[in-house]
């Protein structure tokens, strides 16, 4: 079996935090390849995406770059409408037979996985790598136990990095650089994303 990553998110835009939770996962659990996959309307989020669809995929491209393990999947671009996971796995196990796929996932949403679309079903067919976000410890005796079975946790270098911070600096016209890979950098600003 070939062990696949599955990094999921916003990517509103992607940052140095995503990059480095896929990374650290890779590592600690020997995975193969690391997947990332664009939401197209995430669940639990109130607000729209900043960017379009199209347009964060292109920021992935630019992160991922030439990483050999790394790569980007449209899959729920294309799908449209809520991005469940559970609907993503079944159509990635099907498309790509031979894998054994897990979810990473920063601290926030580990503490919230019972509240996931079918998260029963969903531990079934992926197992879940968390990894800690600053000011955010993850809660694991507050998990259930069908999950708890299928969660390892791996350590990390703690990245005080979100979109939403990325978003806010943008609005008030701060800096970003460094938070993103270059490439990501150049592409925000040539574009005037995130602009107030
Ligand atoms: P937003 O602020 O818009 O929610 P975000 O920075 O949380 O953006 P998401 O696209 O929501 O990024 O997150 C995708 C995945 O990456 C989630 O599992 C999240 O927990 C994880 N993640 C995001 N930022 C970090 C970080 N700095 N360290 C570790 N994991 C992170
Ligand atoms: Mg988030």
């Amino acid at each position: 079996m070939i062990k696949v990553g599955l990094m999921g998110g916003t990517f509103d835009p992607i940052h140095y935090g995503h990059l480095l939770a896929a990374e650290t996962a890779r590592e600690a659990c020997g995975l193969d390849e690391i997947w990332f996959v664009p939401s197209y309307v995430p669940p639990l989020k109130p607000n729209e995406p900043g960017a379009g669809g199209d347009v964060r995929l292109e920021m992935v491209y630019r992160a991922i770059d030439f990483q050999p393990h790394f790569r980007a999947m449209d899959v729920e671009l294309e799908r449209g409408g809520i991005s469940y996971s559970i609907d993503t796995v079944m159509e990635l196990q099907a498309l790509y037979p031979g894998r054994a796929f897990s979810y990473i996932i920063g601290s926030d949403r580990v503490n919230d996985l019972s509240s996931w679309h079918r998260s029963e079903e969903l531990a079934k067919l992926v197992s879940f790598i968390g990894v800690e976000r600053p000011g955010e410890p993850i809660d694991q005796s507050g998990l259930p136990s069908y999950i708890r079975e299928r969660l390892t946790i791996v350590e990390m270098p703690l990245i005080e990095i979100s979109s939403t911070d990325i978003r806010k600096r943008r609005s008030e016209d701060r800096s970003i650089r460094f938070m993103v890979p270059e490439k990501v950098y150049s592409f925000i600003m040539r574009n005037g994303l995130y602009e107030s």
